[in-house]
């Protein structure tokens, strides 16, 4: 029997849950996750991208895993071509997601400033947290960019 990348990489997490079709969350391996940080989505090729909204990267998540990045790509058909081996470790709709979180943190932030309520410093560290995401996000947006030049 045949086996997809999906069918390999689910068992291997704990708290797995699907989300919608072809999306699962789990808990993620390469940090100490108390929620379910990890987003696991598959594509119509039947490619994985991995997403962990801590900011792990796909490479320390497949570390904790045991596999590989060619583990994330389904086995290459005798007749097929060669498929595109870059490790895209979000979608444009993971990135935006992580976004929108960090904007609506922002935008709490700033309704409790206005309403007389005092940020501590656990708050701050959220939010330098949410400007390093955005900063991350941007880095990694980039990075698939030049890539796509190659
Ligand atoms: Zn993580």
């Amino acid at each position: 029997m045949r086996t997809t990348p999906i069918d390999n990489i689910l068992p291997l997490l704990s708290k797995v849950k699907q989300r919608q079709p072809g999306q699962w969350s789990a808990c993620c391996p390469a940090h100490d996750d108390k929620g379910p940080s990890l987003s696991i989505r598959e594509l119509p090729t039947g490619e994985i991208l991995l997403f962990c909204f801590s900011g792990c990267g796909a490479s320390a998540i497949l570390a904790a895993l045991g596999l590989d990045f060619k583990d994330l790509y389904p086995p290459r058909e005798p007749s097929g071509r060669e498929p595109n081996r870059y490790p895209r470790l979000l979608t444009a709709g993971q990135a935006l997601e992580l976004l929108e979180t960090e904007a609506r943190l922002v935008a709490v932030a700033a309704a409790n400033v206005l309403h007389g309520v005092m940020l501590h410093q656990p708050d701050l560290d959220r939010l330098t947290q949410a400007a390093g995401r955005i900063a991350w996000l941007r880095e990694e947006a980039s990075a698939l960019g030049a890539h796509r030049h190659d």
